[in-house]
C-alpha cells in the first residue's frame, strides 16, 4: 500500500496558533543528524519551504536515505529490489546540501557537533533524527543465527538466513516479529513466536485484537507460543542442519527448549542518546520536545521521528510515537518553524501506523495507548474487515482496521474530534447499512 497516501489531514493554522514563530532570518546553516526518513524529510521540507541556508545531513550508514517498512516486507521477501526504498529519488545532489554519510555524531555543544572523524560542524539550527536502535536481550550471543531488523545490513542477513533454513523462531511478537513471521511463512518457513503476555499484542490492542492478530499468525501456520519468558540462549554444535552455523537454540521459563535454524529478536527499541549529553538534557525517554518540536531546555535544537517525544497538541503527554507519518509529519513542522514560515498542519493530532501480513493491511488510527474499553465495530466473523473503536472515558481515541482502508478513513474525522460513543455507534449503524 501507499503510506503517503494514508497519511493524517492538515489542519487548520488556527489549531496551531500557539506555536512559537520561526527564527525567520536567522537561521544559515541548518545541520540535521541522522539520515534516515525524518532527517531527509526534514531537509525536503526546509527547502520547499523556501529555506536558502546551508543544510549538512549527517548519517552513521553508508546509504542514501532510505525507507525501513519494505527491510520486514518486500526486500526481506525479494520481491523489491533494494533500490526501490531510497528515499529521494531524484539523487541528493539536488537538495543542494552538504552530505556526510559514514559519519556518527560523536558529541554536541550548544551551537556544534563533533563527527567521528574530527570533523566540528557549527550550526544555528540543530535537528536531531537519530531514530532508535533495537533493544537486545541479556546474552543474546553475537552468532549469525541469530538477529534483529533495523537497517538494510539486517534485513540483508535476515534475508539470506531465511533463504538458507526451514525454520525460524522469533522472539517477541511485536509489528516488525509479525511481519518477519508472516514474511518467513510465506517463504515455506516454520515459524515459531515466542510472546512474555498472555495474549501477543495486548498491550498495543487490547486482549481481544491482540488475539485476532495471533489469530492471524496461526491460521497461516504459525506456533504462537505466550506467557513464557526466554531464560537462556544455548550453545549450538556446528553445523548440525546445513546453516553452517548449527542453528540457534533457546531455553525457556517453562523448562522447554526450542531450537530452529535462525531466529530473530524484536522486543522493542532503546534511545541512544549518549552523545547528547553536551546539551544537558535527558534523553532516557526520549528527546522531550514541545508540541512543535523544539527539544525542553533549548532555544535552537528540535528533534524528529522515533527519537522525538513531542507534546501531544490535545492530550498534552509526550509519547514517542514510532510510526512512519509522525516522522515524515514532525519534520514537515520543524523545517516551517526553522524557515521562518506559519505553521499549517500539526503533527500526531491522530498517528497512523500500519502493518502488513500475508496480504492483509492492519491499520491503527489515534492513540490505543489511551484505550480504556475496547469495541468491535465491525464483526464481518473472519478477520478481513474487522474493525475495532478504542474509547476513553466514553470518546473514541483510536481505530483499528483488519484490511478495511474506506472504513478506516470515515472514522479518521470522528477520532479526531473525540467522538463520542453513540456517535460512533451511529455511524458504525450507517456504514453497515450501506
Ligand atoms: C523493519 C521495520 C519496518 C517498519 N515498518 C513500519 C510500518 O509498516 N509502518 C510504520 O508506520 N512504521 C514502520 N516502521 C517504523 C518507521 O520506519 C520509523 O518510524 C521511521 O523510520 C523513523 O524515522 P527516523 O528518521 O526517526 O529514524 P531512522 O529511519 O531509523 O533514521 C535514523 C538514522 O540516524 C542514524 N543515526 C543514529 N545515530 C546517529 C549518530 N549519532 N550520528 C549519525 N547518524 C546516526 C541511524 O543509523 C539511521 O540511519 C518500521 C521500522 C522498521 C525498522
Amino acid at each position: 500500500m501507499d503510506a503517503e497516501a494514508t497519511g493524517s489531514a492538515p489542519v487548520a493554522v488556527a489549531d496551531v496558533a500557539n506555536a512559537e514563530p520561526g527564527q525567520e532570518g536567522r537561521m544559515e546553516h541548518v545541520v540535521i543528524i541522522g539520515a534516515g526518513l525524518g532527517g531527509l524529510r526534514t531537509v525536503e521540507f526546509l527547502r520547499a519551504a523556501g529555506f536558502a541556508g546551508r543544510i549538512g545531513l549527517v548519517g552513521d550508514e553508508p546509504h542514501e536515505p532510505y525507507d525501513r517498512p519494505p527491510l520486514s516486507k518486500q526486500i526481506l521477501a525479494g520481491q523489491w529490489p533494494e533500490e526501490r526504498a531510497v528515499l529521494h529519488r531524484g539523487g541528493l545532489a539536488e537538495l543542494d546540501i552538504s552530505v556526510y554519510l559514514g559519519r556518527s555524531a560523536l558529541g554536541v555543544e550548544r551551537t556544534a557537533v563533533e563527527l567521528d572523524d574530527g570533523t566540528r560542524l557549527r550550526y544555528d539550527a540543530l535537528v536531531v533524527a537519530t531514530g532508535v536502535r533495537p533493544r537486545r536481550l541479556p546474552g543474546q550471543p553475537d552468532h549469525p543465527g541469530w538477529h534483529i531488523l533495523r537497517t538494510l545490513e539486517d534485513c540483508r542477513r535476515l534475508r539470506n538466513s531465511i533463504s538458507r533454513s526451514r525454520s525460524l523462531l522469533v522472539v517477541g511478537a511485536g509489528f516488525i516479529g509479525a511481519e518477519v513471521a508472516a514474511t518467513a511463512r510465506t517463504a515455506g518457513l516454520e515459524v515459531t513466536m515466542l510472546e512474555a503476555l498472555p495474549t501477543p499484542f495486548a498491550r498495543v490492542l487490547g486482549e481481544q485484537m491482540g488475539q485476532l492478530c495471533a489469530q492471524l499468525q496461526t491460521s497461516h501456520g504459525v506456533t504462537v507460543r505466550c506467557g513464557v519468558r526466554l531464560e537462556g540462549f544455548l550453545d549450538t554444535s556446528p553445523d548440525r542442519n546445513g546453516t553452517g552455523h548449527g542453528g540457534i537454540a533457546v531455553r525457556l521459563s517453562d523448562g522447554s527448549i526450542v531450537r530452529a535454524d535462525c531466529g530473530v529478536v524484536g522486543v522493542g527499541t532503546v534511545v541512544e542518546g549518549g552523545w547528547l549529553t553536551g546539551l544537558g538534557v535527558g534523553t532516557d525517554g526520549g528527546l522531550l520536545c514541545d508540541a512543535t518540536g523544539l527539544v525542553e531546555g533549548t532555544d535552537n535544537v528540535y528533534a524528529v521521528g522515533d527519537i522525538a517525544a513531542w507534546r501531544h497538541p490535545t492530550v498534552g503527554d509526550r509519547p514517542r510515537i514510532e510510526h512512519w507519518t509522525s516522522a515524515a509529519e514532525q519534520a514537515a513542522v520543524v523545517a516551517q518553524r526553522i524557515a521562518g514560515k506559519q505553521i499549517t498542519r500539526h503533527a500526531d493530532v491522530v498517528p497512523y501506523f500500519w502493518s502488513d501480513q500475508y496480504g492483509l493491511t492492519l491499520q491503527l488510527i489515534g492513540r490505543a495507548d489511551l484505550a480504556t474499553s475496547v469495541e468491535v465495530l465491525h464483526d464481518p466473523g473472519v478477520i478481513k474487515g474487522t474493525v475495532a473503536g478504542y474509547f476513553a472515558d466514553g470518546t473514541l481515541v483510536a481505530v483499528l482496521a483488519f484490511h478495511a482502508p474506506r472504513l478506516l478513513n470515515r472514522y479518521r474525522r470522528l477520532v479526531a474530534a473525540g467522538a463520542s460513543t453513540h456517535e460512533v455507534w451511529s455511524t458504525a449503524a450507517e456504514l453497515t447499512s450501506r
